[in-house]
């Protein structure tokens, strides 16, 4: 049976933290499903759609990498992918608090699904698609944080 890892986030837009955690969540899994949640009450930059594209043209090399979207609780969407496996990245102290509640959440709601965490790679530490964001709305160069594509556009959004 294949071994289905899910990576779910909002990725508004993908940044180069979060590439670096699929690509080294792809030795885990046979298959890495990047699922984009709708996350409407976060208000985001980029629609749903906007940010699927994204993920595809920077995933198109990796052939067991597959971008989709999801508007339901996580865990209903895990088991409908038949996946068992959840995986998230952790960069700073911040993001434990959040992600250990959440994981024992899910926990208490589907005790067969796990979360797996990944350490950010230590140069992207500080990448945040918000903070891209605010840097990319003041004008200032996002380049180190993010591709090329995604630079341009963040451009367009911000008319620079
Ligand atoms: P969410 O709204 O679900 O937190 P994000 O797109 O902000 O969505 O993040 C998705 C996942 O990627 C989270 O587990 C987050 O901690 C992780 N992540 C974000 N940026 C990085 C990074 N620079 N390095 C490692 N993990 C990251």
């Amino acid at each position: 049976m294949k071994h289905i890892g899910v990576y779910p986030g909002t990725f508004d837009p993908i940044t180069r933290g979060h590439l670096d955690i699929i690509e080294r969540g792809l030795t885990l899994f046979d298959e890495l499903v990047v699922a984009v949640a709708a996350s409407k009450s976060k208000s985001p930059l980029f629609d749903v759609e906007e940010r699927m594209a994204i993920i595809r043209a920077e995933t198109k090399k990796q052939k067991n990498v597959r971008v989709e979207s999801f508007d339901c609780l996580l865990i209903d969407y895990i088991k409908k992918k038949k996946a068992r496996t959840i995986l998230r990245g952790l960069r700073v102290i911040s993001d434990f608090e959040h992600e250990f509640q959440m994981a024992l959440t899910n926990r208490k709601m589907a005790p067969d699904i796990e979360t797996v965490f990944m350490m950010t790679a230590e140069n992207y530490a500080p990448v945040s698609s918000r903070f891209i964001k605010e840097i990319a709305k003041l004008g200032g160069d996002v380049s180190p944080f993010v591709t090329p594509n995604v630079t341009k556009r963040l451009k367009q959004k911000y008319g620079a």
